[in-house]
């Protein structure tokens, strides 16, 4: 991806449904490491005109994209990941509790493994 003259890899990838004759649709979303503001590449074959399509849409923009799109996804990259980081073997729980202005109002319980791997598996509001 690319802004404010520099190359960025994405931090997420929503893989998207075919629709009409709109083939290979994806959606790259980045914060640019420059200015920090919110970029979503939609890219698409259209098979109307033989081409590849890239369109870019930047911060209320990049949020509108992902608004319009999110229900023709099929999966996403981090949700790939996160499926191959969850813990595996030998589990241990945690809670954490999440405060603010020394008040808790929520706990968070995640599952462990001794590799590192954890997920949240209830958040629980207080
Ligand atoms: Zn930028």
């Amino acid at each position: 991806m690319r802004h404010c003259n520099s190359v960025f890899s994405a931090e997420d990838i929503w893989f998207l449904l075919d629709k009409d004759n709109y083939t290979n649709r994806r959606i790259y979303l980045a914060n640019c490491p420059i200015c920090n503001k919110k970029i979503a590449l939609l890219s698409f074959f259209d098979k109307n005109t033989n081409s590849f399509i890239e369109q870019y849409f930047y911060s209320g923009g990049a949020t509108r994209i992902k608004e319009k799109y999110k229900k023709d996804i099929i999966s996403t990259m981090l949700g790939f990941k996160y499926k191959y980081k969850a813990p595996s073997g030998f589990k241990y729980g945690i809670n954490k509790e999440i405060k603010k202005n020394g008040k808790i109002i929520a706990l968070k319980q995640y599952a462990c493994d001794f590799s590192g791997n954890k997920a949240l598996v209830k958040k629980i509001d207080v």
